[in-house]
Formats: C-alpha cells, sequence, structure tokens
C-alpha cells in the first residue's frame, strides 16, 4: 500500500505544531489538519493575546495614556498576523485548512 504522507497530524496548536516540526527534523511527510486557526488556543485566543494584553495595558498605565479596547484588539491582531503562526509557519508541512479541504 501507499501513502502520500508519513504522518496526519490534526490539530495545530502547540501540541501539533511541535509535533510537525519533529516530523519535519526527521524527514517525515507531513499533513497539517486545523478546522479553524492556525495556532490554536494558544496563539489566537489564549497565551500570547493574554500576555499582549497585559504587556500594553502595564506600558499604557505607565505612560499614563488611555487605550481603547478597539485599539488594543487592532494592535494585537496585527502582532498577532506577524508572527510565526500567522501563516508562516516554519514547519514543512502540507497545511489544510477550512478553504482547502472539500467534501
Ligand atoms: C485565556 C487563556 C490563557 C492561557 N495562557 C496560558 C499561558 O500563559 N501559558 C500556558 O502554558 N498555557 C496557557 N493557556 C493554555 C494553552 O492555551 C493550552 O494549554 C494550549 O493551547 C494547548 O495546546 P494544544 O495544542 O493541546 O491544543 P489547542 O491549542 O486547543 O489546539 C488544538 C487545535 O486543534 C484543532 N482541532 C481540534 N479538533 C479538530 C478536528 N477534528 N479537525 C481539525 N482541527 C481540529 C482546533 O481548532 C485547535 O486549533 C491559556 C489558555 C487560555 C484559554
Amino acid at each position: 500500500m501507499q501513502y502520500d504522507y508519513n504522518i496526519v497530524i490534526i490539530g495545530s496548536g502547540p501540541a501539533g505544531l511541535e509535533a510537525a516540526k519533529l516530523a519535519g527534523k526527521n524527514n517525515l511527510k507531513c499533513a497539517l489538519i486545523e478546522r479553524n486557526k492556525l495556532g490554536g488556543i494558544c496563539f489566537n485566543w489564549g497565551c500570547i493575546p493574554m500576555k499582549f494584553y497585559i504587556q500594553k495595558l502595564k506600558e499604557a498605565k505607565k505612560a499614563g495614556v488611555y487605550i481603547t479596547l478597539e485599539a488594543l484588539y487592532n494592535e494585537k491582531e496585527d502582532f498577532l498576523s506577524s508572527g510565526c503562526y500567522g501563516g508562516n509557519c516554519k514547519c514543512n508541512c502540507r497545511y489544510f485548512s477550512p478553504p482547502t479541504i472539500k467534501g
């Protein structure tokens, strides 16, 4: 039997991306399947956004400036889209997201 991939990873959170990196290091051909946003909870809604918000709020407080929720949110979105996971992951995987999954 022939296979197109040595490994299929479901979910692109920290666990999935780590698995994808390991697969790449071991020269395994891998498919990464994600139903939502690349990076999972940690990158899109959890650890990274929380740390970003806390840092920005501390900076604003120190500088004595007022920052709106909308401005904070937009800054966070810019920050995330410029990062590694923002469609720019270097894990050497073929990445399947909802627009590319058919059927
Ligand atoms: C507000 C908040 C703050 C946090 N802060 C921290 C912190 O400071 N430090 C820390 O260590 N942890 C933190 N965490 C926890 C951290 O986010 C999780 O431990 C981590 O995201 C788990 O990674 P994971 O890869 O196991 O799962 P997830 O990040 O949940 O990724 C799973 C991925 O799989 C996808 N998926 C699931 N089922 C399917 C399917 N059937 N088909 C296709 N795709 C699928 C999901 O869409 C998702 O993208 C925080 C969490 C939250 C909510």
